[in-house]
C-alpha cells in the first residue's frame, strides 16, 4: 500500500531489513522483496510503493531485489476448500520459500488483518476486486482468504506490533504503541493467539473463527506453545466502526431494507474529498459514482467490502453505522 511506513499501514522497513540481512549474509539466501496493493500494479505504482513504504531503501542496503514481475498465473490450489484454482502473481512461482510480515492492524471488513490476510498480497493488483467481488460477504471472504494462506503456504510469518494501528485499519485508524514482535510457521494459530492479546473474541474474526471451523488452528489457547515473552499485554485495543455488521452478523440477512437500514455503510466525507477518483476506480461492485462533482455511493450495490475506506489516500472515506445499530449497540463498548 502506498504510506509511508511512519504512519503504521505497512510494516517497518527497519524489520524488513533484518529479516533480509539474516537471510543473506547467514544463510546465503537471495532475498525479493514483494508487495501488491489493491489498484493498479505497474512499475510507475511499485516504484512509488516502494519508496514510500522505504522498501527501496532496504533492497539498496541489503542487496535484495525488489519484484517487479507483474504477470499473473493460474495455480491449482488443492489444499483449498473453495478456491480450487487461485490466480496469483506470477513471481511467487520463483520463490523457495515464502516469508510474510504483515502488520498487526484492524480492518474494517475482516475486523482484524494479520497473518492470513497478509497473503492476499500474492493476488496481483486489480485482481484482488474479482476476489472481493465472488467470494462478497466476511464469512465467504475469510474462506477464499484462509484458501489463498494455504496455497501460498508461508514458511514463517513476522508479525511487525511494535507500532500498530486499531479503530478503523488497515490504513484509516490510530497508530498505537504496542511494542511486539510476534512470529510463527503457523499463521492461522498466530492469528488466534494476536486476536487473544488484543482482546478481539475470535468469533467476530472471521478469519480466526473460520481456521477453528476448518481445524485449522486450536481454539484453547493453553493448547498453544508461547515460547519468549508471554507477559504482552496489547490491550486495549479499539474495534473498526464496522464491527457491528460482523457482531450482528449482517451477512445473513440479504435486501435493500438491510443495506439501508441495518448494515453498516462508507459514506464520503466531502469536505475531505480531494476527487481523485481512487475509491471509485477500486470499487470491485461499482457501486461508486462521481455525480455533480461529488462521490456518490449506491448502498444497494455495495458489497461492504471497505477497499474504498482502505484506498481512499485522504481518509475522506467513513463509516457510517445506522441508527438501529447505534441504538442496538448503545451500551456496548464497540
Ligand atoms: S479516494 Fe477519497 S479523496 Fe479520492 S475521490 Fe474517493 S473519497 Fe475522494
Ligand atoms: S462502495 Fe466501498 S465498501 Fe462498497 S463495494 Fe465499493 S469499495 Fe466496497
Amino acid at each position: 500500500m502506498r504510506k509511508n511506513y511512519e504512519d503504521a499501514v505497512t510494516t517497518h522497513p527497519m524489520i524488513v531489513q533484518c529479516m533480509a540481512e539474516l537471510l543473506i549474509n547467514e544463510c546465503k539466501a537471495t532475498v525479493l522483496i514483494a508487495d501488491s496493493p489493491g489498484g493498479d500494479f505497474t512499475a510507475e505504482v511499485m516504484d512509488a510503493i516502494y519508496n514510500t513504504t522505504g522498501m527501496r531503501e532496504v533492497a539498496e542496503k541489503t542487496g535484495a531485489e525488489l519484484n517487479y514481475n507483474f504477470k499473473e498465473k493460474m495455480y491449482d490450489n488443492e489444499a483449498g476448500l473453495y478456491l480450487k484454482k487461485v490466480k496469483v502473481s506470477e513471481f511467487i512461482s520463483n520463490v523457495d520459500k515464502i516469508i510474510s510480515m504483515p502488520k498487526l492492524k484492524t480492518h474494517s471488513m475482516m475486523t482484524y488483518t494479520g497473518a492470513v490476510k497478509n497473503l492476499f498480497g500474492i493476488i496481483p493488483g486489480i485482481t484482488k476486486a474479482e476476489y472481493h467481488l465472488h467470494m462478497s460477504g466476511y464469512d465467504k471472504f475469510a474462506d477464499a482468504l484462509i484458501d489463498i494462506c494455504l496455497l501460498a503456504k508461508p514458511t514463517l510469518t513476522i508479525m511487525d506490533a511494535i507500532v500498530s494501528m486499531d479503530g478503523n485499519g488497515p490504513s484509516a485508524g490510530n497508530k498505537k504503541n504496542t511494542n511486539a514482535i510476534l512470529a510463527s510457521a503457523d499463521p492461522f494459530t498466530l492469528d488466534k493467539v494476536c486476536c487473544d492479546l488484543i482482546g478481539f473474541p475470535f468469533d467476530i474474526v472471521p478469519t480466526v473463527a473460520k481456521s477453528i471451523e476448518r481445524n485449522l488452528c486450536k481454539l484453547n489457547s493453553d493448547d498453544v506453545e508461547i515460547k519468549g515473552e508471554i507477559n504482552v499485554n496489547l490491550k486495549p485495543f479499539e474495534m473498526p466502526d464496522s464491527i457491528s455488521d460482523v457482531f450482528l452478523k449482517t451477512d445473513q440477512f440479504d435486501g435493500k431494507y438491510v443495506d439501508e437500514n441495518i448494515k453498516a455503510k462508507p459514506v464520503c466525507d466531502q469536505s475531505k474529498c480531494v476527487k481523485c477518483l481512487v475509491c471509485k476506480q477500486s470499487c470491485p461492485a461499482k457501486a461508486i459514482s462521481f455525480v455533480n462533482n461529488q462521490i456518490t455511493i449506491d448502498t444497494d450495490k455495495c458489497i461492504r467490502c471497505y477497499c474504498c475506506q482502505e484506498l481512499c489516500p485522504f481518509k475522506a472515506i467513513k463509516i457510517r453505522r445506522s441508527y438501529l445499530l447505534r441504538a442496538l449497540l448503545k451500551d456496548h463498548e464497540w
